[in-house]
Parts: structure tokens; sequence; C-alpha cells
């Protein structure tokens, strides 16, 4: 594997993760909305969030920059970046197919939402986060620069710190107990550690 692979793997990777999206987010659009949380704040933290993910890694594929933050290339860091990514595009199918018409981009509820507690929602109650510090690990596995490398930790850990607190709140505003005893089952992201 050389850098040239790396950086190929990494766009392959966006590609497929857009591809997954792009259904939901169409059905999305069309799915009534019955709560919004403050939408500006969500849109602030998105763009933070696809600064590290996507932007600051497309300028270091594409232009090479900032080439002063380059170092020594590892093959095996790339080809378990490789296997990161996988998993993650594996997870965001699973939790995006489990969501169904529930998903949103920014922290809404829709006519008729469900508490979703099944899948691989019955061991961790926000494995689309889990599969997003997926993404951000691989890019920082196969991308050898100290900046577009762990830019996407920076940027995605910004937008899951400061907006998990609140998605939990806005979950026991809208079903109470329900939830409260589904938080007590579960773990954050990582089953029995967060
Ligand atoms: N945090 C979850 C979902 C991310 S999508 C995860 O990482 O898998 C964000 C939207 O999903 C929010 O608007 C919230 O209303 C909704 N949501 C979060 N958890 C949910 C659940 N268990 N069941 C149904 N909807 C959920």
């Amino acid at each position: 594997m050389s850098v040239l692979w790396a950086k190929l793997v990494w766009c392959i990777g966006v590609i497929g993760w857009f591809a997954i999206r792009y259904p939901h987010e169409r059905r999305s659009r069309r799915t009534p909305k019955r709560l919004r949380s403050d939408r500006a704040r969500d849109l602030v933290l998105l763009t933070i969030s696809a600064t590290g993910l996507l932007i600051a890694p497309a300028i270091y594929v594409f232009a090479g920059w900032p080439q002063l933050a380059d170092y020594h290339f590892r093959p095996a860091l790339a080809w378990l970046g490789v296997a990161v990514f996988a998993c993650s595009l594996w997870l965001f199918h699973g939790t995006h197919r489990e969501l169904g018409r529930n998903w949103s981009v920014t922290l809404e509820i829709r006519d008729r939402h469900v508490l979703v507690s099944s899948g691989v929602y019955r061991y961790v109650r926000h494995p689309m986060y889990a599969a997003f510090w997926l993404w951000a690990l691989a890019q920082a596995l196969l991308l050898p620069n100290w900046v577009a490398g762990p830019a996407g930790l920076a940027g995605f850990g910004t937008l899951f710190f400061l907006r998990v607190g609140r998605e939990e709140q806005l979950m026991i505003e809208t079903f109470g107990d329900e939830y409260r005893r589904y938080m007590a089952r579960t773990s954050r992201i990582v089953p029995g550690i967060y």
C-alpha cells in the first residue's frame, strides 16, 4: 500500500458514506417534524464536524497541503485504516436501516417518532455516532499528516460531546421513563465501557 492508495481508499470510503446516506436524506426531507431543537447551534456543530471529516482531509488528498505536517507513511497502519473504514460503513448502513424514518441530521422529533431499541440499538444508544468515530479513526490511520489525519477526531469529537447530552435530554422529554430505562441498560458508544 502506498500513500496514493491510502488517499484513494479515503475517497472511496467517503463516496460510500454519501451513497448510503443519500436515500435517507431524501426521505428525511419529506417526513414531517414535531419538534426541532436549536437548529443554528446544530448547523455550527455540523460545519465543524464536516471541516474535520471532509474539508481538511480533501485539501490534503487533492492539494497535498499542509505538506509541513507530513510524516512517514506506515502501510500496516493504512491497512488497519481500510478495515476500520469498512466496519464504519457497515455499521453506518445498519444504523440507518434500523432508525428508518426516525433519523434526522439535526436534533428533531418526527411525527409518530418511535424509540428504536432493537438490533445494534439494543447494546448502545449511539451506534451511528460510533460509526462516525470509526470513520474519524480510519482517516487518522490512512492519512500520514498531523493536520489532515486527526482533524476528523477533533471535528467529530466537538460535535459529539456538545450534542450527545442534549440529544439524550430531548429523548427523555419525548419518551420519558421508556428512555430512562433504555439508558439504564445501554452504553453510549462502547458496550459496557462508555
Ligand atoms: N444518536 C443516534 C441517532 C443519531 S441521528 C445514533 O448515534 O445512532 C439523530 C436523531 O435520531 C435525533 O434527532 C433523535 O431524535 C433520533 N434518535 C436518537 N436515538 C434514537 C432512538 N434510539 N430511537 C429513535 N430515534 C432516535
